[in-house]
């Protein structure tokens, strides 16, 4: 079985379809690199996915083949998400899960954008 993170793109992600508009989203942000929408499960008040246009499976992948230019834009527009969002003021929470320890599930490289309210520990081992 594959390893979420590792491994081929698999264009039958469900980000992949996302992106194709193949499967509907809450959409929050869009520009030439990036996506943003609502997270389907979201974890604190405000929960959003920014995800790069590309086909990127990990953060590891992204950093490791992306142009200068789109992590340049990817990073940029991780912040533009959050300030657009209101959340630059009282501060926010970025994650990115990658492979079997970090828990990723999708395997199509993702920040997950956490606010809207006071975010607790940074991290819970159980
Ligand atoms: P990961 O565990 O890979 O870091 O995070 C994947 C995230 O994608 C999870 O927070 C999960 O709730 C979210 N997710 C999974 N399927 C969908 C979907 O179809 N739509 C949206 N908006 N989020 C999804």
């Amino acid at each position: 079985m594959p390893v979420p993170g590792l491994g081929p793109y698999d264009d039958q992600n469900i980000f992949a379809k996302i992106l194709r508009g193949e499967i509907p989203c809450r959409k929050v942000f869009e520009n030439e690199v990036a996506l943003a929408f609502h997270d389907i499960a979201p974890q604190a008040p405000v929960h959003v996915l920014v995800i790069p246009k590309g086909r990127y499976v990990s953060q590891a992948d992204f950093a490791a083949t992306a142009a200068d230019a789109e992590i340049a834009g990817f990073v940029r527009a991780v912040a533009t998400v959050a300030r657009e969002l209101g959340l630059e003021s009282a501060g926010y929470r970025t994650l990115s899960n990658m492979g079997v320890h970090g828990g990723q599930e999708v395997p199509h490289y993702h920040v997950h954008l956490f606010g809207g309210g006071p975010l607790g520990r940074m991290i819970a081992l159980s």
